[in-house]
């Protein structure tokens, strides 16, 4: 199995902010060892050994958290050293960063140049949209401080992507999210589903995201950039280039939208594989990269029953219209039938909504392309 991505967790789930709907937090309450400290040197050799021993031609390493910038800068340049100390077949080598932006600062961003790492920022939207939920340790905004580390990645050329929490508020207003990105110059995008705490019935806190709001923020947020797309003027936004790419025959590179999960090789501060971020807990552990050989993780019979349920659609997703776009979306957003054994996605009202309106045009937008 060639290895394409590792998700590392330098700083385990720890976090310089409390954002009240942090999905990483209530996995790791529901771990037997919750937090797992930070990430040592050891095991981050061991780490970055084994990935360039499994990897094709190219390689990313992907570090997230919590927040991966608590393990200190130290830390990173060691990561670089490392990653050419064991590259001895030429791979090409890509490092990711998701942060909050909270701690970032001038040094950080000319070693993201110079390494030429690709960061993912957390913002939610407005500044009123994002104080709302994303808190400092004190409870207190972080919308500010955020911003300018933005900006400072902007002043150092550091190359970014902006990543948004689709809350219940935030769906409210796609058209001023939007507006307020284009106004910043933030042209790569991505919006994330917010995610209620595992196990739990979908819906009953105040952040829940329901099934027709998130339809009515889809179809919303793809009449404008399609809108500006006609101009040659739309910003990247994944979900949207994904079933583009969908229909015009290009595979998704998104788990979420090909149907099926895979192992996406996640690597806890200590070591300990899980198959996917949205799946750290303990039933789902794969191993150990100390211990262990990562092409183990694809093959244990973990992997093969996280696999195996994802397979499982409901009838009605599997005679659905509009499943070859949707494909019953991410798993983790489910919702297990247990007569039938089967799944349907919980947001699969808001799924069909934004199809109906917006896949025609979808269409067209992909027959174009490929013409
Ligand atoms: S910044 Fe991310 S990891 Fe930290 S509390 Fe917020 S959601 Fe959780
Ligand atoms: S749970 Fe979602 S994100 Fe995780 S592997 Fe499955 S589809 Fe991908
Ligand atoms: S729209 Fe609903 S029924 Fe159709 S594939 Fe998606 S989740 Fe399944």
């Amino acid at each position: 199995m060639i290895l394409h991505t590792i998700l590392i967790k330098p700083a385990s789930g720890l976090c310089n902010m409390r954002c009240s709907y942090c999905f990483y937090c209530d996995e790791m309450d529901k771990r037997e060892e919750g937090v797992r400290g930070m990430m040592s040197m050891d095991t981050v050799k061991n780490l970055i050994k084994k990935a360039m021993r499994q990897a094709g031609d190219e390689i990313c390493f992907a570090f997230q958290g919590g927040e991966p910038t608590l393990r200190g800068l130290d830390f990173f340049r060691e990561v670089i050293r490392l990653e050419e100390r064991f590259n001895r077949r030429g791979i090409r080598v890509i490092n990711t960063l998701q942060t909050n932006g909270f701690a970032i600062d001038g040094e950080w961003c000319r070693f993201f140049k110079e390494h030429d790492f690709l960061i993912g920022v957390s913002v939610d939207g407005t500044e009123e949209l994002h104080d709302r939920y994303r808190h400092d340790a004190a409870g207190g905004p972080t919308y500010a401080r955020v911003r300018k580390a933005v900006d400072l990645l902007d002043r150092y050329g550091v190359a970014y992507n902006i990543l948004t929490v689709v809350t219940r508020q935030a769906a409210e207003h796609a058209e001023e999210i939007y507006r307020e990105y284009k106004k910043n110059g933030w042209h790569y995008q991505q919006y994330i589903v917010c995610l209620d705490p595992a196990g739990e019935e979908p819906g009953n806190r105040e952040y829940s995201l329901t099934p027709e709001a998130y339809g009515t923020f889809l179809t919303e947020l793809f009449r404008l950039w399609e809108k500006d797309w006609r101009r040659g003027k739309a910003p990247y936004i994944r979900q949207f280039e994904n079933y583009i790419g969908i229909l015009a025959g290009i595979p998704p590179e998104s788990c979420e939208q090909r149907g099926t999960c895979s192992v996406q090789c996640v690597a806890e501060a200590d070591g300990r594989a899980y198959p996917c971020d949205f799946y750290a807990m303990d039933e789902y552990c794969l191993g150990n990269y100390n211990s262990s050989r990562i092409g183990d993780f694809f093959e244990n019979e973990t992997a093969k029953h996280f696999i195996g349920e994802s397979l499982k659609h409901e009838e009605e997703c599997r005679e659905c219209r509009w499943f070859r776009l949707c494909r019953n979306g991410c798993h983790r957003h489910r919702i297990r039938n247990e007569k039938t054994g089967l799944y349907k996605n919980y947001f699969c009202d808001g799924y069909r909504m934004f199809f109906e309106k917006c896949a025609p045009r979808i269409k067209e937008i992909a027959d174009y392309l490929r013409k």
